[in-house]
């Protein structure tokens, strides 16, 4: 039996100071959580949540971010591996920097945290992990090699860790955004936009606070029983993969 989770949560959503992350934030802000977000500017997140510089592809800055946190608001009950970059250029392109420094960031970042996050789950009992991924991850793209490398990774990773700390009370899930309205979108060519468009059977690319949603429902009591699951929101863009 799992100890029960106490209220307000300590919730961290690396990059959340903008995009998806923020809007992640803003859901468990808005549910009374405690809410603490990383970045690397230190730019804040939104009302009511706190911020913490952290730059993933750095260890001891995940280290004392993790300090910071759990000696002002206590241990952290549920990470949001949130942060990524892209690099795009086609593969006989592709510089290996542009490979690894996309990897050291979307998965080997995600690592990092998780793997800290773990050591306050493993003495809680419990804890909740979410990876944000992409359809990318499994439908891949030209030009993001790196990318959608990175993003399959994190589903491997989250079924490791399911298999290897499920009966510690502690779930790992995966949430695989179709394209949605950010900054990392708004960059794309108008065409290339319309061209996408016409791919997602809802017809439209989607909005952050519907990521933010099945984020929230996999950090929630009511999913207790669900780990090394894939929630795609996606508009139905990636179905049948
Ligand atoms: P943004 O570019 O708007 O935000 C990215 C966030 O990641 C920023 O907060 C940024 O912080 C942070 N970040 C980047 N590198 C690091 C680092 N080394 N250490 C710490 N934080 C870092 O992206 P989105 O909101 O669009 O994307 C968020 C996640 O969702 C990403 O993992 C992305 O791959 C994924 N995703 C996005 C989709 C989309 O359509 N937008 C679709 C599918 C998946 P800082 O401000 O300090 O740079």
């Amino acid at each position: 039996m799992t100890e029960q989770s106490s209220s307000p949560r300590t919730v961290l959503v690396t990059g959340g100071n903008r995009g998806i992350g923020r809007a992640i934030a803003e859901a468990f802000v808005a549910a009374g959580d405690t809410v603490v977000v990383t970045s690397r500017s230190g730019d804040d997140g939104p009302e009511g949540a706190h911020t913490v510089r952290a730059d993933v592809t750095d260890s001891a800055s995940v280290d004392a971010a993790f300090k910071q946190i759990e000696s002002e608001f206590g241990p952290v009950e549920v990470l949001v591996a949130n942060a990524g970059v892209t690099k795009d250029s086609l593969l006989v392109r592709m510089s290996e920097a542009d490979f690894q420094d996309v990897v050291d960031t979307n998965l080997t970042g995600a690592f990092r945290v998780v793997q800290r996050a773990t050591k306050g789950f493993m003495r809680l009992k419990r804890g909740r992990i979410v990876f944000i991924s992409s359809v990318v991850g499994y439908t891949g793209a030209p030009g993001q090699v790196n990318y959608a490398s990175s993003k399959a990774g994190l589903i491997g990773m989250a079924r490791a860790i399911t298999r290897e700390l499920g009966s510690r009370g502690i779930t790992a899930n995966v949430v695989a955004p179709g394209y949605i309205d950010t900054a990392m979108t708004e960059e794309l060519p108008e065409e290339v936009k319309e061209n996408y468009r016409s791919m997602i059977p809802a017809n439209r690319f989607g909005r952050t606070a519907e990521v933010a949603s099945a984020v929230k429902y996999l950090a929630s009591e009511d999913a207790a029983y669900i780990s090394g699951a894939i929630i795609p929101v996606d508009g139905g863009l990636g179905v049948g993969h």
